[in-house]
């Protein structure tokens, strides 16, 4: 199934100055938000992202800007249930999914 988010919110932006086209982003997006064209990687849907933030977290030259963790079901109910920012409490110290 093709899975899209809310449109037009996600905070998905490349860098394509900094990206080497290594295709890290490629292969670590769960959503296949990503390809490789003329060496570059480009945003094929960017509301297809659900802001995990593999490829961030996955870029070695720094080339994605995402702020990952505040768009997960759990992370918003937390942080409704505390009157909280969006908090799931899985940072990727704990191995969690959320950076
Ligand atoms: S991981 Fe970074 S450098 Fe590599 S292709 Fe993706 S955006 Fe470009
Ligand atoms: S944040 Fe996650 S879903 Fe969004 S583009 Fe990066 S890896 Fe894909």
């Amino acid at each position: 199934m093709d899975q899209v988010y809310l449109k037009n919110v996600s905070t998905l932006k490349l860098d394509a100055g900094k990206c080497t086209g290594c295709g890290m982003c490629v292969t670590v997006c769960p959503h296949a938000v990503f390809e490789i064209k003329d060496k570059k990687a480009r945003i094929l849907d960017k509301d297809k992202c659900m802001e995990c933030g593999a490829c961030k977290r996955n870029c070695a030259f720094k080339a994605i800007e995402v702020s990952s963790g505040v768009g997960c079901a759990n992370a918003v109910i937390t942080g409704f249930l505390r009157g909280t920012e969006p908090t799931c409490d899985c940072g990727s110290d704990k191995g969690g999914c959320c950076s």
